[in-house]
């Protein structure tokens, strides 16, 4: 790369898709973005328009292209992070979809995860993948195209459609159709693909009963993908790197040695911990899934994922509008000097890692006529540390060893007193980097590491930048007491069994 040119971050996410132009020394330097329209067409389905999708990532990397030319500099390769497991299947022929795509959220198939979730078929599933059996991931969706719209299947098997993550279909299109690939990040959260050979598996594959035949090539998360097609742009640009979000804000938190670990506390929140070359299968309820894969070596992760962060958030504010903005809760919860034993549980879909309860339901404890908003907000930001330390805890477990710092992003993290209380309750060090648009970061990083500009992947530690360190300074009693509660309120949370859901 010349000292003019920059790389271009495509961050297609679940709200919204931007495309980030980042110099070599990580500084962002034009951001567009694009909301994207949510289709729920039944209570429990989540779905988006993939000509939407191609339509704004056209429109945001035009802009962000247009807007080099004037600077005078150049884009010199594109890396592409994606909304992870969102299925789309495509016609090979004409590029055209034959459905929305089914967004990770949906949760059209969890009757059919449900009837084959026995012990066997848990253990072997997870033996192969390092996940569970749940909607949540591809291969349910893709099932359930395959038997749901006409003539999907014979077309399938007859090798005229192909499958892919967003990812995959962008590319596709941003290629005119000559690359049908994915990255190992994102294949490893297919359900079909075997997390230890690094192959799409038969076995995982006739378990789903879905042709191989759909399935895109799976290549390295930074590597040549392939070349934008003529005429798209004003000069056809190499995309060098794929990668799923959540790893791709672990790799722009510069989270590249083994322990290290990342929170992003956005709508849900994900921690993802790097394992090394080693796949620690979790006995504590996590996910192990892949962090990277460069020059053909597997790195792996152990995730979890909380369900509800920042949407309780935008639940006080939306729901029950005791707030008129997220940023308020950081002076409602410095008001007061203790939580008074209040307790927020926000299991409003059921509790994620390490408890895996879609049954329960959220609740509060300890209300007085004396609580206000200052208390329920003070409990809603809490809720989502005492969370964290439970995922800290399951990681701590498996991994055989204390953890020392976390690395964190996303919305939640503007809050001063969130960031706090969490060093508190984690009793660690909670680092806030400078660039918190980690994920198109860590994609732009590895499109650099393709295309030659970086020479290893332990680079990225020279571009992360800390904004400011939290460390905790909470009394040991006061804290204990805190966790207690905590433990107190899920244990209760977890007897309540109405019998109307
Ligand atoms: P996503 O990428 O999932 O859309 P973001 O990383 O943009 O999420 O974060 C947005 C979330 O963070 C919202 O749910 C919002 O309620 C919450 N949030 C934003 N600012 C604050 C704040 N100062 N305090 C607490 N929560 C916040």
């Amino acid at each position: 790369m010349t000292k003019k040119s920059y790389i271009l971050a495509l961050d297609q996410g679940t709200t919204s898709t931007r495309a980030i132009v980042f110099d070599d020394t990580g500084s962002q330097i034009i951001t567009y973005q694009k909301e994207l329209k949510q289709i729920f067409p039944q209570s429990d389905w989540v779905e988006h328009d993939p000509e939407e999708i191609w339509e704004a990532t056209v429109e945001v990397l035009r802009r962000t292209l247009s807007d080099c030319v004037d600077l005078g500099k150049k884009v010199d390769t594109i890396g592409i992070t994606n909304q992870r497991e969102t299925t789309v299947l495509w016609d090979k022929k004409t590029g055209d979809p034959v459905y929305n795509a089914i967004v990770w959220q949906d949760q059209r198939t969890s009757i059919a995860c449900e009837n084959l979730s026995n012990s066997d078929n848990e253990k072997f599933i997870s033996k192969k993948t390092g996940l569970t059996i749940s909607p949540y991931f591809s291969a349910s969706k893709i099932s359930w195209i395959l038997d749901n719209v006409d003539g999907v299947r014979k077309n399938a098997e007859d090798g005229r459609l192909a499958f892919g993550t967003i990812d995959s279909f962008l590319l596709w299109r941003l290629t005119g159709g000559k690359a049908h690939l994915t990255d190992a990040t994102n294949a490893s959260r297919t359900l079909l693909f075997n997390i230890h050979n690094q192959k799409w598996d038969e076995d995982l594959l006739s378990f789903w009963r879905i042709p191989k035949v759909i399935l895109p090539e799976v290549r390295d998360s930074s590597s040549f993908f392939g070349i934008t097609k003529s005429g798209l742009f004003d000069s056809q640009i190499k995309i060098n790197s794929m990668v799923g979000d959540q790893q791709a804000a672990a790799i722009g938190q510069a989270c590249v040695r083994n322990g290290t670990i990342k929170a992003t506390y956005g709508t849900g929140c994900f921690l993802l911990m790097n394992t090394g070359d080693k796949p620690i299968i979790s006995n504590k309820g996590l996910l192990t899934t892949l962090a990277y894969r460069i020059n053909g070596k597997p790195t792996y992760s152990v995730e979890g994922s909380i369900f509800s962060a920042g949407s309780t958030i935008q639940w006080l504010r939306d729901g029950l509008k005791l707030i008129s903005s997220a940023s308020e809760t950081e002076e409602l919860a410095k008001s007061l000097s203790s939580n008074k034993g209040i307790y927020l549980v926000p299991a409003f879909t059921g509790l994620g890692a390490p408890y895996w309860n879609s049954t329960v339901r959220g609740t509060i404890f300890g209300l007085t006529l004396e609580t206000g908003p200052a208390e329920i907000a003070r409990a809603s930001l809490e809720a989502v540390t005492y969370q964290s330390y439970d995922i800290i805890k399951a990681m701590e477990s498996d991994l055989g060893q204390p953890i020392q710092s976390l690395q964190i992003d996303g919305g939640m993290t503007d809050n001063d007193w969130f960031v706090q209380y969490l060093s508190n309750i984690l009793n660690i060090k909670v680092a806030r980097p400078r660039v918190l648009e980690t994920t198109a970061l860590g994609a732009a990083f590895l499109a650099g590491l393709g295309s030659g500009l970086y020479s290893k992947l332990e680079d990225i530690e020279n571009l992360w930048k800390i904004d400011r360190p939290f460390c905790p300074n909470i009394d040991h009693t006061k804290r204990l007491k805190y966790l207690a509660g905590w433990k107190q309120a899920v244990q209760k949370l977890t007897m309540y069994k109405p019998d109307n859901m």
